[in-house]
């Protein structure tokens, strides 16, 4: 049984463009902000106030990628896209997109990480990507160098994005700035336009995210400009509902670009869904409790795109929060890990007059494949089906879920399903299912989800439970299989699973069950070796991956035949114990 969107959601008044890059889709008169006449700039900074007009930004974009063009040799029509790959490590910035942009204009890919990562793991996505320049910002300057000197990216092919004066310090900038380079565009000559051929933006990627996926290491996810504007366009169907019936020039909103642009949630639904609808995102370089508060009353800021951890923290914080005016906020959308009814219920209570919505997506989906809208909230519900976009559930055997409330891996098909994992024929196997009636391909999406008819008869979907070895943490990722072969390389460790623990601030944490090495002695204390673990943990990856679940010691992994590890039993015995403590 294949679910659809409701037929009250306006559908995508045309096929998503497969013939122009990103920005000019958002950016150009044609489409989004144009049209709905726009008066807001599309990237403000929450901190200084700083922000460029629609037409500065379109501008900015052009030098940038002029004086790429002379730094790194890239060409617009040359090459394939894959030899003109630039890292990106930085703090959020209202150059973000412009870089992003700028690297499009030259037919290249961004490739964006977390800016929590250590040298080690930034390292990894540099060679894996074969990023051959970098991008990072002050704060986060020793940790890129260390990573580009590993990934043999020289110091000239390094650049700065600017931050504000708090968050970069007083130290001198040893290399050439995104502003330098935007300065020094403008005495540079023209670009060649971009020559693309029909469907080549459904064939190019345009950015390489990291995901693990359905399980194993992160692996690079390629994301082609038709995928970015697909969801877009779908996306701004279900806000234009609620904006429908507004007067002219009262269309768009200012909202919160807090979330990490690293992640496909920042990246496609807060910075470039919103500008293409016209709005203004106030950007936040990461989440500060009085620094977020603060911009929402200065930007009298309507919609705030959030984690369930922050909705967590704001809910305890309540007093500090009342200290200011948030009365400009309308709405809250949360996404990138479960808001269970109970925790948006007392948030409701909080805020009664705030709309609570919650939207459900992948990188791999990128991004929304459900969501709440205006009209139908369902506390707990992940929503309604975007337009354009198909689901099935499957059972664990294979059967096709033709009821509602009966719990299935959710299977969908959408323009926005990535082109694939870069390298990893195995996993691309695994996840996606080819295009056979063009409407796109069809994901695994490791996750299992029910059905439930609404009061007024929608199809929601709600996430039950997760399949895949995915463990998120503040909503960010962690891959199981990436921790445990880290463990293996601690020489007390003989072998250890990873598997998510249930924890009230960051929703969940690992947990590490180990078995220990013949070396360690009877004599030495469970809890130093334990002690020692984490600490080889923390040592080398970035915070939201410590083992804040702790180490527990067992005699034996419980593994498949095939040498499979049975997290599902790992799974069950800790909550047995954990309904004992
Ligand atoms: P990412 O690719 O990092 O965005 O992670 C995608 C995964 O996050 C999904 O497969 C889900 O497991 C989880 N996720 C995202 N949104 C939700 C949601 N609303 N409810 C439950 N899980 C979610």
């Amino acid at each position: 049984m294949v679910f659809t969107t409701p037929s009250w959601v306006p559908k995508l008044a045309i096929d998503p463009p497969d013939t122009v890059p990103i920005s000019e889709f958002i950016l150009n008169e044609a489409h989004g902000r144009y049209p709905l006449k726009s008066s807001r700039n599309p990237f403000t900074c929450g901190i200084t106030g700083k922000t460029y007009t629609t037409q500065e930004h379109v501008d900015r974009v052009e030098l940038l990628a002029r004086s790429i063009s002379k730094e790194l040799g890239w060409l617009p029509n040359q090459g394939t896209e894959y030899d003109k790959v630039a890292g990106i490590f930085a703090l959020n910035t209202i150059d973000s997109m412009t870089l992003a942009y700028a690297v499009h204009r030259l037919s290249g890919i961004a490739s964006p990480a977390n800016a929590a990562y250590s040298a080690s793991e930034l390292e990894f996505q540099l060679k894996n990507s074969s990023s051959t320049a970098l991008f990072t910002c002050m704060p986060l300057l020793e940790t890129a160098l260390k990573a580009a000197k590993g990934a043999d990216i020289p110091n000239e092919r390094v650049f700065i994005l600017e931050m504000p004066k708090q968050f970069s310090g007083d130290k001198s900038v040893p290399f050439k700035t995104v502003g330098q380079l935007v300065t020094e565009g403008a005495r540079l000559p023209k670009l060649e336009s971009l020559k693309w051929e029909k469907g080549q933006g459904a064939r190019q990627t345009a950015y390489l995210c990291y995901s693990s996926g359905t399980s194993g290491l992160p692996k690079g996810v390629m994301i082609s400009h038709r995928n970015v504007i697909a969801n877009v366009m779908q996306f701004e169907r279900f806000e234009s509902l609620a904006r429908k019936e507004r007067p002219e020039g009262e269309k768009t909103e200012v909202v919160l670009g807090l979330l990490p642009l690293s992640h496909i949630y920042g990246l496609v639904v807060i910075a470039q869904a919103g500008a293409y609808r016209g709005d203004e995102v106030v950007i936040l370089p990461k989440f500060e409790l009085s620094s977020f508060l603060n911009a929402i009353q200065t930007y009298k800021i309507s919609g705030l795109y959030l984690v369930p951890p922050i909705i967590i923290q704001l809910a305890k914080n309540h007093q500090a929060c009342s200290k200011y005016d948030l009365s400009s906020v309308k709405f809250i959308f949360t996404g990138a890990a479960p808001l269970g009814a109970e925790t948006a219920e007392d948030f409701q209570k909080i805020y009664p007059d705030w709309k609570i919505r919650q939207g459900y997506g992948l990188t791999e989906t990128c991004t929304v494949v459900c969501a709440t809208s205006f009209e139908d909230i369902w506390f707990g519900s992940s929503g309604i089906l975007l337009p354009g976009i198909n689901a099935k559930l499957v059972s664990l055997e294979g059967a096709e879920i033709t009821g509602y409330d009966q719990p299935g891996e959710l299977v969908v098909q959408s323009p926005s399903v990535v082109l694939g994992y870069l390298k990893n024929g195995k996993a691309n196997k695994e996840t996606f299912i080819d295009d056979t009636d063009g409407k796109g391909r069809w994901m695994r999406t490791g996750d299992e989800a029910v059905i439930r008819k609404s009061v007024s008869g929608d199809e929601h979907i709600f996430i039950v439970d997760r399949i895949k070895e995915l463990i998120k943490v503040k909503g960010l990722q962690v891959a199981p299989a990436e921790l445990e072969a880290h463990l293996l390389t601690h020489p007390s460790v003989a072998d250890c699973a990873v598997i998510p623990v249930p924890n009230d601030a960051a929703g969940e944490v690992p947990k590490a069950f180990v078995v220990k090495a013949s070396s360690v002695g009877l004599e030495d204390n469970d809890h130093m070796v334990a002690r020692e673990i984490c600490k080889h943990v923390e040592e080398h990856k970035a915070r939201h991956k410590w083992l804040k679940g702790g180490v527990e010691f067992i005699d034996v992994i419980p593994k498949s035949p095939s040498g499979k590890i049975l997290r599902r039993l790992l799974r069950d015995k800790e909550k047995e114990s954990r309904r004992k403590a």
